[in-house]
C-alpha cells in the first residue's frame, strides 16, 4: 500500500504532519479534494491541504455544530445547512424529530459526490431522507435570495479561503440573521482559538455586526490544527441553558459520544487568551509575545 504524507502548517515552524494511502485527488471548479485511507482516523476528506473530517473524529465536530443551537431551540422545525458537503451536518440535524425539512446548499457538488463514495460513514442514509433537500450552489447567493425563514442556520464552511471566504464577511451574517425566524439561532464553525486567533476575531467582529448577541464556544476536534477549535452562537438572545438542553437531548432521544449537558454549558467558559481575543484591536495569537 503505497502511503503518502500531507501536514498542515498553522503558524511558522509548526506543522500537524499526517501519513496514509491517497485513495483520490482531484481538482474541483472549487478547490483540491483529497481523499485518504489514514491508519488512525479512517476515511479522511481533505480540501485544499486543510483536513475537513474523518471517519473516526467527525462526531467530535459535528455534535459541537449542530447539537448547541439546535438544543438552544424549543422545537426547530426549518433548518438551513451551508457547506458540509460530507453530509455530517445534516445528518446530525436529521437527528431531531422537530425537523419537518432541512435544506443543504454546498457549493461544490464534488465534495458531495465523493464523500458518498469514499467516506459514506460520515452521511449515512441522510440523503435519502424525505425532509432533506440538497442543493449545490453558492450559500451567500442562496441566503440572499428570498425564501421562507429558518428556526435554525449553520454554517459548515471550509475555512475562509477561496470559497468559504465570503461565508465570514458581514453582509452574509446580516442575510442570515434576516432569514431567521424570531427565535431562531446560528451556528458557524470559526477556526483554531490558538492558531487562527485573527479568523476567530474578524467572524466575532462581524458576527456582532450583525447579531444582537453572539457567543464564541469551544470543543476539540483531534484532526484539526491544535485540537482546540472554535463555534458562533448567535441570535437576537442566546441563553445558555445546559437543563433545558438536556430535556431536550432527552425528548429528542439524541445519542451523542462528545455533546453532553456539561460539555454544553462549559464549552461557553472561555480561557482569559482567547476572551481577549475577541475584543476590537486584539492581541491576535497566543504565541504573540506581549509587550
Ligand atoms: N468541518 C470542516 C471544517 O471545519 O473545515 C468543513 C467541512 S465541509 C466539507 C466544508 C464545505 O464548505 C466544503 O464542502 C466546501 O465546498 C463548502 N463551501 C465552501 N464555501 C462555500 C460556499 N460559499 N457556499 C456553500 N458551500 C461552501
Amino acid at each position: 500500500m503505497a502511503t503518502s504524507r500531507f501536514f498542515e502548517s498553522p503558524a511558522p515552524g509548526v506543522e500537524f504532519a499526517y501519513e496514509g494511502e491517497l485513495l483520490h485527488a482531484e481538482d474541483s471548479r472549487f478547490q483540491h479534494i483529497d481523499i485518504y485511507e489514514h491508519p488512525t482516523f479512517g476515511r479522511t476528506l481533505v480540501l485544499d491541504g486543510a483536513v475537513q473530517t474523518s471517519e473516526r473524529d467527525e462526531f467530535l465536530y459535528h455534535e459541537m455544530l449542530v447539537h448547541v443551537p439546535m438544543l438552544s431551540h424549543p422545537e426547530p422545525k426549518r433548518v438551513l445547512v451551508i457547506g458540509g458537503g460530507d453530509g455530517g451536518t445534516l445528518r446530525r440535524v436529521l437527528e431531531h424529530p422537530t425537523v419537518t425539512e432541512a435544506v443543504m446548499v454546498e457549493i461544490d457538488e464534488r465534495v458531495t459526490e465523493l464523500s458518498r463514495e469514499y467516506v459514506p460513514s460520515i452521511g449515512g442514509d441522510v440523503w435519502d431522507d424525505p425532509r432533506a433537500t440538497v442543493l449545490f450552489d453558492d450559500g451567500n447567493a442562496y441566503i440572499h435570495a428570498d425564501g421562507e425563514p429558518f428556526d435554525v442556520i449553520i454554517v459548515d464552511s471550509s475555512d475562509p479561503i477561496g470559497p468559504g471566504i465570503v461565508l465570514f464577511e458581514v453582509p452574509f451574517f446580516r442575510r442570515c440573521y434576516e432569514r431567521l425566524t424570531d427565535d431562531g439561532f446560528y451556528s458557524a464553525q470559526t477556526g483554531s482559538a490558538f492558531y487562527f486567533q485573527g479568523e476567530v476575531n474578524m467572524a466575532y467582529t462581524n458576527a456582532r455586526a450583525a447579531f444582537p448577541d453572539v457567543r464564541l464556544y469551544l470543543g476539540h476536534v483531534t484532526t484539526y490544527p491544535g485540537t482546540l477549535w472554535s463555534y458562533l452562537l448567535a441570535g437576537d438572545d442566546v441563553e445558555v441553558d445546559a437543563p433545558a438542553a438536556l430535556a431536550r437531548s432527552a425528548e429528542r432521544k439524541i445519542s451523542a459520544r462528545y455533546w453532553n449537558p456539561e460539555i454544553h454549558a462549559a464549552a461557553f467558559a472561555l480561557p482569559g487568551v482567547i476572551r481577549e481575543a475577541l475584543g476590537p484591536g486584539a492581541p491576535l495569537g497566543v504565541f504573540t509575545p506581549r509587550s
